[in-house]
């Protein structure tokens, strides 16, 4: 399954997402971006296996990622550090080499530009960001990620279970304090509080 067309990757963000917004558009166009850059043409097919795709906003940009990088939460693909920031990092496993590409903040200001007449912020953008050049999108660097052996897709491990609440816990998330392995909710890390 090579690239599909702008056209068509739109549809299925619009389906995946709930609607079609300007942050769809800027999210497709940061992941083609990312892929080219990595020199990927079938991140759905044969170069499935090895991409890992970063994301740092749980915002709409983010669902669209995965409509082209193929690369999604329960397969282990799709990282989420919470920088706030529109931003993604694409890692080549095979070639151990990563680009991320972040959204300029001049963006919109040139959405506005170009189509001052029109609407509303989102329709301006909409229509620009399918437009403008990368250049004028995105700034990008190469940089590199290390990725521990329990992080990658694929990895095997046995399960361990916390010893205060029994659950079970996976990938080397659990915590051995006194001897005692633990999960991180009860060595402490809980963002819930059990009522
Ligand atoms: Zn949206
Ligand atoms: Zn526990």
């Amino acid at each position: 399954m090579p690239l599909k067309t702008f056209e068509e990757y739109e549809r299925l963000a619009a389906i995946a997402h709930g609607h079609l917004c300007a942050g769809q558009i800027l999210g497709l166009r940061m992941a083609l971006y990312g892929v080219r850059l990595l020199g990927i043409d079938d991140p759905e097919g044969a170069d499935r296996k090895h991409l890992v795709t970063y994301v740092e906003i749980d915002r709409c940009a983010t669902d669209a990622i995965p409509i082209v990088t193929g690369c999604r939460l329960g397969k282990r693909a799709l990282k989420f550090r919470d920088f706030g920031k529109v931003a993604a990092t694409f890692c080549d496993l095979r070639e151990n080499r990563a680009v991320r590409v972040a959204a300029l903040e001049s963006a919109r200001l040139r959405a506005r530009e170009m189509y001052p007449d029109m609407a509303s912020p989102n329709q301006q953008q909409m229509r620009a960001y399918r437009e403008l050049p990368d250049a004028e999108l995105f700034h990008t660097e190469w940089v590199r990620v290390t990725i521990g052996p329990e992080d990658l897709p694929g990895y095997k491990a046995a399960k361990v279970v916390c010893a205060e609440c029994g659950e079970g816990v996976s990938f080397k998330r659990e915590v051995v304090r006194d001897g005692c392995t633990l999960c991180r909710a009860c060595a402490g890390a809980r963002y819930y509080e059990p009522l």
